[in-house]
């Protein structure tokens, strides 16, 4: 395989400078994350191209564009704490201990959450908790959350989370009526308020749980 780190560099270049993201703080994170180690050995030379990649059992890792996207939209700060629901590989969440967040996260299937586990370990990401349950429930014993980011698609903002997410606080998550196409959520809680704002349209795997599908 040829030198990845000049792949991702292009893949910043290209998907994600060339898009309009240009906060600093996130190009270095999606440069220092190595992507390839995040999707299945025998994908390791697609990791950098520019779409989704199958993560085993029927769930995605993003294209590296929209986690660009999301963990800038989610306007995260050293220090903060963050939760995220769904796991999957570990690669969002490794983005997200690059800018340097104190990173709780939820997976629902047992495979997946041992993989990541022993691969964000490997690649010392310790800033990192992951925790196997429903994540639609949050993970009320670590919150509240500074920020609380959402990486599959459900048909409502789940109450937990809202209940879990600090004010002031942000929280993005893919919300639509139909499976598959959802409309990115942005939603702020501030002196005791909260306001929604939708930030286009994406498409995640199914949020599944008690307050999800
Ligand atoms: N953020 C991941 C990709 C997420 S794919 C990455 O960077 O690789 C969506 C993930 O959400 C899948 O792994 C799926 O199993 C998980 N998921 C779906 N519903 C969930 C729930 N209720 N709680 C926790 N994880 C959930």
């Amino acid at each position: 395989m040829v030198d990845p780190k000049r792949k991702r560099e292009r893949m910043v270049r290209e998907q994600i400078e060339a898009r309009g993201i240009t906060d600093p703080r996130v190009l270095a994170a999606m440069r220092a994350v190595p992507r390839h180690r995040f999707v299945q050995e025998a994908l390791a030379d697609h990791a950098y191209e520019d779409r989704p990649q199958p993560i085993g059992l029927g769930q995605t890792i993003s294209q590296p564009h929209v986690v660009a996207l999301m963990t800038s939209e989610l306007e995260v700060e050293e220090g903060m704490r963050v939760l995220e629901i769904g796991t999957g590989s570990g690669y969002q969440a490794a983005v997200l201990a690059e800018m340097g967040a104190e990173v709780c996260t939820v997976e629902r299937l047992r495979q997946l959450y041992m993989d990541a586990r022993k691969r964000l370990q490997d690649l010392r990401y310790f800033r990192v908790r992951l925790k196997l349950d429903d994540g639609t429930m949050g993970w009320p014993s670590e919150g509240p959350f500074d920020r609380i980011l959402v990486t599959a698609g459900g048909p409502e903002v789940p109450e937990p989370l809202l209940e879990q997410l600090a004010d002031p606080g942000i929280m993005l998550i893919p919300v639509g009526s139909s499976r598959r196409s959802q409309t990115l959520v942005k939603v702020r809680k501030e002196d005791g308020k909260v306001r929604k704002e939708n930030r286009g349209a994406v498409a995640f795997v199914d949020l599944v749980g008690e307050h999800g599908w």
